[in-house]
C-alpha cells in the first residue's frame, strides 16, 4: 500500500503493541465462585517501514479466566490479587507449506504477553501466557 507520508509504496512492519489488560475479580461474599478475569484490549499498529507512520491497526481483546484450585483460598481482606504483565510483544507468522512462494502465503500479525497474578498474602502466585493474531489483510486501514 502507499504511505500517505512518504507517498511511496512501502514495506510494512509492526509497531509496538499498546494497552495493558487488567484484573477483574467478580467474586463476592454471596458469590465466592464467580470468575476472575484478566481482560483488556491490546492495539497493534502496522507502520510504514520507511518513516514509521501508522498505516493500519488491529485490536485484540484479551479475556482470560484465571483458573487455579487454590484461588478460592485467596479472596477478601488481606488477599487482594494483583496483576503484572511482562513483555507485551508483537508476533508474526505465515501459513502455507514450506517451499510455498511467499506471495501465496498468508501473513498473520499478533500479540503475545505473559502475566503473573500474585496475592497480597504472598502465598499464591499463578503465571500464564496469552496470544492472539489475525491475518494482516484484516487489519483496519487508518
Ligand atoms: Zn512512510
Ligand atoms: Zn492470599
Amino acid at each position: 500500500m502507499r504511505c500517505p507520508d512518504c507517498l511511496k509504496f512501502v514495506g510494512q512492519e509492526m509497531g509496538d503493541p499498546e494497552g495493558e489488560p487488567e484484573l477483574t475479580d467478580h467474586r463476592t461474599d454471596e458469590n465466592p465462585d464467580n470468575e476472575v478475569f484478566i481482560e483488556g484490549d491490546i492495539r497493534l499498529p502496522i507502520v510504514c517501514a520507511e518513516c514509521g507512520t501508522e498505516l493500519k491497526e488491529g485490536t485484540f481483546t484479551m479475556q482470560e479466566q484465571l483458573e487455579d484450585d487454590d484461588l478460592k483460598n485467596h479472596r477478601g481482606e488481606g488477599h487482594e490479587l494483583s496483576l503484572s504483565v511482562d513483555d507485551t510483544e508483537s508476533t508474526e507468522r505465515t501459513d502455507g507449506k514450506p517451499g510455498t512462494p511467499s506471495r501465496y502465503r498468508k501473513t498473520y500479525y499478533g500479540v503475545h504477553l505473559s502475566y503473573t497474578v500474585t496475592c497480597e498474602c504472598s502465598n499464591f502466585s499463578v503465571s500464564g501466557d496469552w496470544s492472539d493474531d489475525m491475518q494482516a489483510s484484516s487489519f483496519d486501514e487508518l
